[in-house]
C-alpha cells in the first residue's frame, strides 16, 4: 500500500493500525522511503535506525494482529533529537566530542516510548549540545527548512521539527532550554510543546543547562501533542527535579472547550521591529480565541527586556559546569599525541568542541569566576526571580498568555552566523518561559508572503498543560493552518 506519511497524524495512524487498514511495517517503509527521497535536501537525521525500526514494526504488527496494542503509540514511527541517550545507538549531541559515543542505557523518555511500542526511527540533527537557534551549529552540517531549503529550520531541535514537517516520521522528541522546541516548531509549521519544568524526566538527556532543560514533543496537531505528553510525563526517581504529581489524561480533556478563559496579551511581546505579518497573524489568532468565548486583556511583563541577558548568563554558567565532564577520557573522542593528562584534556576539548560551544564555556566560566560571580551570575539569578514574578502577576489576572513564538519567520542559512548576538535575539520571546519554568506551546497560525509558516505561542501556568492544550485544540478546530504542508512535499509524495 502506498501511504503518504505526511497525511497522517499519530492518532489517525494509530486508528488505522488498530483496524488493520495499515500495518506498522507499511508505515515504517513509507517513512523510510520519504527519508530516502528528502534527506539529500533536508538533512534532518544524524542516524536512521532502519534495521532496528523494521524489527520494532514487525513486533508491533504481531501485537496488533492479536488485537493487543500496547498504547496509541504502538507501531508509530517517532524520531529522537540526538541528545536522548539510546541504548546501543550512537548519541552525539551533534558534537565531535561524542562522535563515537554509544550509550549503555536509554533515557527515561526513550524507555517510555519503547515500552509503549513506538518505532524509534532515528536520531535527529540539532545544534551542538543544543546550543543555538538554527541547527547551523551542528558539527555535522545544518538541517534545511522543508518550506524553503535556503532557510534555517530553527534550533536547536531543528532536525526533529524538519522530520515531522516533512513526513519522515509522525512525531519527534526535542528539548527546550530556551525555546529549542517552540522556535523550530514555529519555523517549520508544526506543533511544539515545552512542558512545565519537572513534568517530564530528563534522565538520560545530554545536559545543557539543568535548571532550564525540558523534554517535549513535535507533532502535526494538538491532539498528538496531548497523546505524547501523556506518554512522557510522570515522576521519575532517577531525576530529582521531576515532579511527583499525577499525569492528567490530556487527550480526553481536549474536548472540554474553552470555558470562561481569560487570555493575557503581553504588551512587551509585540515590539516594534517585529515582522508585520507575524504581528497580524498572531493578532488574528487572538481574535479567533476571542470569538470562541475567551476574554482578552493586555498585560505587562516589565522585566522581559532582561530575559536575553539573564538567560545567556545562567545557561552558559550551567553549561560550563555540565560540559566539564567531556575530558576525552570517559566519553567520546580522545585526542592523539598528548604529552600529559592536562594536555590530553586540552587537546580533546579543543578538537572536540565547536566554536559556539567554546564561546558558551568561556562566557559561563567567566560569569562564575571569583570576583565576577556576584556581578554576573548572582545578578542574573535576581533578574530571573523578577522575570518569574512578572508571570505570577500576569497569571493572577488571566489563565493563559498568547504571543508570537518568534519575531520573524525562518531566516536564511548563514544570515546570523557571523553575529552571535543577533542569533541570540531570535530567542527573545521564548526564553522567559524557561527562566520561569512554565509550560508553553507553539502552533501554526499563518503563512507569510515568502510562503513561510508563522507560529503563535500559548503560555500556561505551572503544570497547566491541560488548559494550554485545550485552548490550542479549540483554536486548531476553528482554523486550517495545521493542515498546510511544505510545497516541496507535493513532489516527494508523487
Ligand atoms: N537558542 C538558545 C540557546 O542557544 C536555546 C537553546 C535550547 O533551547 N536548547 O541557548
Amino acid at each position: 500500500m502506498n501511504v503518504d506519511p505526511s497525511s497522517l497524524t499519530l492518532a489517525s495512524a494509530s486508528r488505522r493500525l488498530s483496524r488493520r487498514e495499515l500495518s506498522a511495517g507499511e508505515l515504517v517503509e513509507a517513512c523510510l522511503r520519504r527519508i530516502e527521497e528528502t534527506e539529500p535536501r533536508l538533512h534532518a537525521f544524524l542516524a536512521v535506525s532502519d534495521g532496528e525500526a523494521r524489527r520494532q514494526a514487525a513486533a508491533a504488527d504481531e501485537r496488533l494482529a492479536r488485537g493487543e496494542p500496547l498504547s496509541p503509540l504502538d507501531g508509530v514511527p517517532i524520531a529522537l533529537k540526538d541528545v536522548f541517550l539510546t541504548r546501543g545507538v550512537r548519541t552525539t549531541a551533534a558534537s565531535r566530542i561524542l562522535e563515537n559515543f554509544v550509550p549503555p542505557y536509554d533515557a527515561t523518555a526513550v524507555a517510555r516510548l519503547r515500552s509503549r511500542g513506538a518505532v524509534l526511527i532515528g536520531k535527529t540533527n540539532c545544534d551542538e549540545f543544543a546550543m543555538g537557534s538554527s541547527t547551523e551549529n551542528s558539527a555535522f552540517g545544518p538541517s534545511f527548512n522543508p518550506w524553503d531549503p535556503s532557510r534555517v529550520p530553527g534550533g536547536s531541535s531543528g532536525g526533529s521539527a524538519v522530520a515531522v514537517a516533512a513526513g519522515q516520521c509522525l512525531a519527534a522528541l526535542g528539548t527546550d532550554t530556551g525555546g529549542s522546541i517552540r522556535l523550530p516548531a514555529s519555523y517549520c509549521g508544526v506543533v511544539g510543546l515545552k512542558p512545565t519544568y519537572g513534568r517530564v524526566s530528563r534522565y538520560g538527556i545530554v545536559a545543557y543547562a539543568s535548571s532550564l532543560d525540558q523534554v517535549g514533543p513535535f507533532t502535526r496537531d494538538v491532539r498528538d501533542a496531548a497523546i505524547l505528553l501523556e506518554a512522557l510525563a510522570g515522576h521519575d526517581p532517577r531525576d530529582a527535579t521531576s515532579a511527583p504529581i499525577e499525569t492528567p489524561n490530556y487527550e480526553s480533556l481536549l474536548e472540554s472547550g474553552l470555558g470562561p478563559l481569560r487570555i493575557g496579551v503581553p504588551r512587551e511581546y509585540f515590539e516594534e521591529g517585529m515582522q508585520p505579518e507575524v504581528d497580524s497573524s498572531v493578532r488574528e489568532a487572538i481574535a479567533v480565541l476571542e470569538s470562541l468565548g475567551a476574554s482578552v486583556e493586555t498585560v505587562s511583563l516589565p522585566h522581559a527586556t532582561y530575559a536575553i541577558a539573564t538567560y545567556y548568563l545562567i545557561a552558559t554558567a550551567e553549561a560550563s559546569s555540565n560540559l566539564a565532564r567531556y575530558d576525552g577520557i570517559r566519553y567520546g573522542r580522545r585526542a592523539a599525541g598528548a604529552e600529559s593528562l592536562l594536555d590530553a584534556y586540552r587537546r580533546s576539548r579543543d578538537q572536540g568542541f565547536g566554536a559556539e560551544v567554546k564561546r558558551r564555556i568561556l562566557l559561563g566560566t567567566y560569569a562564575l569566576s571569583a570576583g565576577y560571580y556576584e556581578a554576573y551570575y548572582g545578578k542574573a539569578q535576581k533578574a530571573r526571580t523578577l522575570v518569574r514574578k512578572d508571570f505570577e502577576d500576569a497569571f493572577a489576572r488571566c489563565d493563559l498568555l498568547v504571543a508570537p513564538t518568534a519575531p520573524t519567520t525562518a531566516f536564511r542559512i548563514g544570515e546570523k552566523l557571523a553575529d552571535p548576538l543577533s542569533m541570540y535575539l531570535s530567542d527573545v520571546l521564548t526564553i522567559s518561559v524557561n527562566l520561569a519554568g512554565l509550560p508553553a506551546l507553539s502552533l501554526p497560525c499563518g503563512i507569510d508572503g515568502s510562503g513561510l509558516p508563522i507560529g503563535v505561542q500559548l503560555i500556561g501556568k505551572p503544570f497547566g498543560e491541560a488548559a494550554l492544550l485545550g485552548a490550542a485544540y479549540a483554536y486548531e478546530q476553528a482554523t486550517e493552518w495545521h493542515r498546510a504542508r511544505p510545497p516541496s512535499l507535493a513532489e516527494a509524495a508523487t
